[in-house]
């Protein structure tokens, strides 16, 4: 299975997904198959082994950087980040992701704005 990420994902903030290090890892172990991250993540990251009741992590560059729903979800316990948050705010700030940001927010006003 190719880890090559779905091309909708290649940047983040403006940063090659590929440079940042931040992908589900599962403890086989721990992992009982109930496959909730499996059907949850909007990103496609996991497929199933329906023989085994394991899940793969096969998309690991399509994960959201600093998303960890699939982990909170799992009733095991059996997903992590490593690093978790502090190793995602390291990234912001090396990679100067709040100025970017702020860009972002002037280049996309019209959509963000809220308007009461
Ligand atoms: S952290 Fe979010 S985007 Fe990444 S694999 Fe889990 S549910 Fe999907």
């Amino acid at each position: 299975m190719s880890i090559v990420p779905d091309p909708k994902f290649d940047f983040w903030h403006g940063v090659d997904r590929m440079e940042i290090e931040w992908s589900p890892t599962i403890d086989e172990g721990k992992c009982k198959g109930s496959g909730i991250c499996v059907t949850s993540c909007g990103r496609g990251v996991f497929r199933y082994d329906y023989k085994r009741r394991k899940v793969k992590v096969v998309y690991p560059y399509n994960c959201m950087v600093g998303c960890q729903t699939c982990s909170s979800l799992c009733p095991e316990g059996a997903i992590s980040f490593p690093g978790g948050r502090e190793k995602v705010q390291q990234i912001v700030a090396q990679r100067d992701i709040l100025s970017r940001v702020k860009e972002e927010l002037e280049v996309r006003r019209e959509a963000l704005d809220f308007k009461e």
